[in-house]
């Protein structure tokens, strides 16, 4: 099915311009805690402050999942697919892909291994899944009429307050005429009715990012969803990036005010059934740890962007 989301507005960013709210618009970049955001990390501090404490100030590690590495795999099968010759682009192509891709992931990352569950039955079923996300990848796109500008691209750019906005672009299209188109995989299910325009909040971050570095608004944002072979597509203009602008800058200073004030809350949704942090959750009855006396900055490195933007 595909799915055409209409414009939108951004939920809490419309209004006045920065200046007229005493949002700072120093030039050059900021001395604070956290100097730069990837759409991830808003998006963690939306969903639950406290949830961006454990992840960002406190670092905490996560139990690695078997669904967050075969999304990793997907990603880098349909990253190398375009490095083939079109023809050669072919279902049962990429599901040859998937031995080779999954041992150079695990060269870099040996404890991904065991992610795959042990020889034989277990494993067999983990690359299964993986393939039946590649076959409706090709429902949904014929990657032989396809060749992207660019695979995997890292997009950094800063604003006018200084804050960095960064992130890895899974694909960038672009057409004869100018036009970009900008595509982000996601190996689970699209959101349900009325949460597309959260889902988008992403790839608008992507586009507003896109349109500072090359001056050009893109035409059309595509979250292809292999989960459930739905496509959420979304065109931007510039008073909706300005719209995110304000919206971005409004989380970063909400995240440097709950860095000042040492105050991250939790704030409990039915995305706590994905959250690893239960037992030192006070909404789950359990207990933060202190936080540490001096906490310096709270940037993700590039790596740490990459390996957030690419499991999903
Ligand atoms: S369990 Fe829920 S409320 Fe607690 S930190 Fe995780 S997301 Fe936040």
């Amino acid at each position: 099915m595909v799915d055409v989301v209409a414009p939108q507005a951004v939920p809490g960013a419309s209004g006045p311009p920065l200046a007229e709210l005493g949002l700072p618009r120093v030039p050059g970049r900021r001395a604070g805690p956290l100097s730069g955001l990837s759409p991830s990390r808003a998006a963690d501090f939306m969903t639950c402050p406290l949830l961006f404490r454990f992840r960002t100030v406190d670092r905490l590690p996560e139990p690695p999942s078997a669904a967050a590495a075969r999304g990793t795999l997907v990603h880098g099968v349909l990253e190398h697919l375009f490095d083939l010759d079109a023809v050669e682009r072919t279902p049962d192509r990429a599901a040859a892909m998937l031995p080779e891709t999954w041992d150079g992931l695990v060269a870099v990352e040996p404890e991904l291994a065991e992610l795959a569950g042990e020889p034989g039955e277990d494993r067999d079923a983990w690359f299964a899944a993986a393939a039946d996300l590649l076959d409706r990848y090709f429902l949904l796109e014929d990657p032989s009429r396809l060749q992207p500008a660019e695979r995997e691209l890292y997009v950094e750019t800063e604003l006018d307050g200084g804050l960095r906005l960064r992130g890895y672009v899974d694909r960038l299209d672009i057409a004869p005429g100018g036009d970009l188109r900008v595509v982000d995989y996601k190996t689970g299910r699209a959101p349900g009715v009325g949460y597309e325009a959260k889902a988008m909040f992403q790839m608008r971050f992507y586009a507003l990012v896109l349109w500072k570095l090359r001056g050009v608004v893109p035409r059309l944002l595509q979250l292809v969803y292999l989960g459930s072979g739905e496509v959420l597509r979304y065109e931007p203009d510039e008073a909706d990036l300005r719209a995110t602008e304000r919206k971005v800058v409004a989380i970063w200073h909400a995240i440097e005010r709950a860095h000042e004030q040492r105050d991250w809350r939790p704030s409990p949704s039915r995305l706590c059934d994905w959250c690893a942090h239960h037992a030192i959750c006070p909404a789950f009855g359990g207990t933060p740890p202190p936080l540490p006396v001096e906490v310096g900055s709270v940037d993700e490195t590039p790596a740490e962007v990459e390996q957030v933007e690419r499991s999903g």
